[in-house]
């Protein structure tokens, strides 16, 4: 007898290698188990194209209509991919469209598996990291500047008032210019969105951002993360959660010598940067998951790493490959343990729970794939390909 779903998922499609282990997984392990109404998109970056990225709002406004989202990896094009799928241009990354829809912030936390120790020694628990998902270089607009020449910002009130105005810079000969902006409110639901899952997580949060050299754009992220800290003072003193601002560097430094169990809040750029970091150090990309909640209370849940193209090519060439799908898997079980939470079907969650506790019994039991073998200790006989390690899940789970 399935368990039953009550409500549907949104379920996205992408590329590559993780195109093959979204189909594996799926298969092997969602639909055997659960009678579930997936929402298809199909976000294959040839289907983008052809739709002209139409397929890639659609999702996104069908997530915010059913609450629970699960995504594979997608292709940003680049300038080669262009040539390499012939599309029309280079389209924007998917996430990114998402992210903007939905105005949301992207946690990412590491999955720990006790035989894969993390590279930092301190590291014990687990880092989060939260990303805000809106704006600053993702939403920017840039000039290459062919020549002398003077490059300025200018904003134009809508009431009529003098606009302002300010030079960037004055060129002597050729450059690049950059305009980036963030929002308030957007700001604002990040941090409310920190401080929701650092509650129920009873996780402390860290937020650093660059306040002594961005007097005006930085600082008004620490000024907005501090007033909404403020503001749940009495829930998050409660629950015993702290909370810590300091510069970007000094909490780089910092992560470095702690024992974890923290929620590290990141500006767009630093969230980016710092989640592949920490990815890498706790072991593998592949052991890494993410999750985009939208202030409206919106999930969606993604593997943080790509679309494993590497492997892909040596997929396509009949080679055997051993990508490991723990991340991609999570992503399922997140987004069945939300929508079971939801729909009040405990069922559904204590699913999800099951089919994570047979990943993580799958490796500690020393069925791993390439990545993990490499630095599992102790390490394994051989490396498990990647259909081996999603059959070896598939066995426990029955
Ligand atoms: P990637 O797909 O994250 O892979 C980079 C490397 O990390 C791989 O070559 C592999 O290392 C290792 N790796 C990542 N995930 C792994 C897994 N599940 N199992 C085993 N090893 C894993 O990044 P990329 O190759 O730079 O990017 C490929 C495409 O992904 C790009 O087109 C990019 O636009 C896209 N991308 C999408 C997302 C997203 O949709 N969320 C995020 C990032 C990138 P080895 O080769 O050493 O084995
Ligand atoms: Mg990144």
């Amino acid at each position: 007898m399935p368990i039953v779903v009550r409500n549907p998922i949104v379920e996205m499609n992408g590329d590559e290698m993780t195109r093959v282990i979204w189909g594996l997984v799926k298969e092997r392990l969602v639909l055997p188990f659960l009678q579930v109404e997936l929402v298809p998109f199909d976000l294959h970056v040839k289907v983008r194209d052809e739709t002209d990225d139409q397929i890639t709002v659609d999702a996104a406004q069908a997530i915010a209509r059913y609450g629970v989202g699960v995504k594979c990896a997608t292709i940003t094009p680049n300038a080669e991919r262009v040539r390499e799928y012939g599309l029309k241009k280079q389209w924007p990354s998917p996430n990114g469209t998402i992210r903007a829809a939905l105005d949301g912030t992207v946690f990412r936390k590491p999955i720990l598996a006790r035989n894969v120790l993390p590279m930092v020694r301190s590291w014990a628990k687990p880092i989060v990291v939260a990303r805000h998902a809106y704006g600053d270089i993702y939403k920017n607009v840039e000039l290459a500047i062919p020549g002398p020449g003077k490059a300025e910002l200018l904003y134009t009130p809508d009431d009529g008032r003098a606009p302002t105005r300010q030079v960037v810079h004055t060129f002597d000969g050729p450059g690049v210019v950059m305009g980036m902006h963030n929002l308030d409110r957007s700001i604002r639901s990040f941090a409310k969105a920190c401080i929701a899952y650092a509650l129920s997580e009873k996780m402390d949060i860290w937020f650093a951002a660059k306040d002594t050299i961005s007097k005006t754009y930085h600082a008004r992220f620490r000024d907005i993360f501090q007033e909404e800290v403020d503001g749940h003072r009495g829930e998050l003193d409660a629950a015993g959660v702290s909370y810590f601002y300091t510069l970007i560097d000094d909490a780089v430094a910092r992560v470095m010598r702690h024992e974890g169990g923290i929620l590290w809040a990141c500006t767009n750029y630093d969230g980016d940067v710092m989640s592949d970091m920490i990815a890498a150090g706790f072991g593998s990309l592949g052991l890494m998951t993410s999750v985009l909640v939208s202030p409206s209370g919106v999930f969606e849940y993604e593997a943080a790493h790509g679309t494993v193209q590497k492997h892909y090519y040596r997929h396509l060439k009949g080679e055997a490959t051993s990508t490991n799908s723990t991340a991609t898997i999570f992503a399922w079980t997140g987004a069945l343990a939300r929508r079971g939470e939801l729909d009040g079907t405990l069922e559904v969650v204590a699913f999800a729970h099951r089919l994570e506790r047979a990943v993580l019994e799958t490796i500690e039991a020393g069925t791993m794939t390439g990545d993990l073998a490499r630095i599992a200790e102790p390490a394994p006989e051989r490396a498990a390909s990647t259909e081996e390690f999603v059959d070896a899940v598939a066995g426990r789970i029955k």
